[in-house]
């Protein structure tokens, strides 16, 4: 089977993975377990820059993310960062449902201030999928709950000064995730969260993942392909629209950005997100000042 091959998405996006070998997180929902799911090769930091720098002036954005946590190896993942900031030019997000120790806290900075000082971004994105009822998804007792997650999300904003992304991703159907259960976690992480994230839903059209979450899902979706990942098959992919016009009517209430993709997210931090409070200078951010091309 061929490998995976990286994708130049919507405003010069480009989803990177340390790759390697399939997570050992093993989260009930995820993508990664489709039947024929083509991985990303195993490459160093180095080499994955030096084919990200194949890309020119057209990369904006580099997202550390893809088809393995990438603080499974947080070394690893923190060279990639750093040789990322000095050999490109672009804004950096990397996500992670792990609680990263604090000794990676230097290095990490390090990477930030080299990117602000070229008025570039580090975006720190954290995983919480639900409240109460994580472990439906998040079977591995190496992910913390979502409060030490949440916190995880302050330390980012404080001790890193980077902007925040709470990533409530996918956005589940009610009949998996209730809006309650969203709103729960929604206010634990507003206070500490730049910009909050929902996602579609991918699913196999075999069935394997609904086994996995023990559900079926019969409505709500469309037969389609991933724009972010280099999949040569169709996704059944749900679009939850009441849970997401719901997490929409709960962000507006908080006066949090709320998006399906990142890319707008990045280009509200970009224009408006100001280190030294920490803060969107802007008076009030809904209605939202970028279209939201989710
Ligand atoms: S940690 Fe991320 S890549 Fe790993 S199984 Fe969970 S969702 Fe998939």
């Amino acid at each position: 089977m061929r490998d995976a091959e990286y994708v130049l998405d919507q405003g010069g996006k480009v989803v990177v993975s340390l790759g390697g070998s399939k997570c050992e997180i093993n989260c009930a929902h995820c993508y990664i377990f489709a039947p024929g799911f083509q991985y990303f090769p195993s490459r160093g930091p180095e080499e994955i820059v030096d084919r990200l720098a194949e890309f020119g002036d057209e990369l904006t954005t580099v997202y550390l993310s893809g088809d393995i946590e990438p603080f499974l190896e947080p070394a690893k993942a923190i060279e990639f960062l750093s040789l990322a900031a000095d050999r490109l030019d672009v804004d950096l997000l990397f996500t992670t449902r792990l609680l990263i120790d604090t000794e990676w806290y230097a290095p990490l900075r390090d990477v930030a201030d080299r990117q602000f000082a070229k008025r570039r971004l580090v975006v720190g994105c954290v995983s919480i999928p639900a409240w109460q009822g994580f472990r439906r998804f998040e079977r591995s007792r190496r992910v913390a709950t979502p409060q030490e997650r949440v916190d995880q999300l302050g330390r980012f904003a404080t001790e890193l000064r980077i902007p925040t992304m709470l990533a409530a991703r996918p956005t589940f159907p009610a009949e998996l995730v209730p809006l309650s259960e969203y709103r729960r976690l929604l206010e634990a992480a507003a206070q500490h969260s730049t910009v909050i994230l929902g996602e579609a839903l991918f699913l196999d059209t075999d069935g394997v993942i609904e086994r996995r979450l023990r559900t079926s899902i019969d409505n709500e979706f469309t037969i389609g392909r991933m724009s972010f990942f280099d999949q040569n098959r169709d996704w059944k992919i749900v679009h939850a629209e009441s849970q997401i016009a719901g997490l929409r009517r709960i962000c507006e209430e908080l006066d949090k950005p709320f998006y399906l993709r990142s890319m707008p997210g990045v280009e509200l931090i970009r224009d408006h997100w100001d280190r030294d409070s920490g803060e969107l200078a802007v008076e009030r951010v809904y209605p939202l000042p970028v279209p939201d091309f989710g």
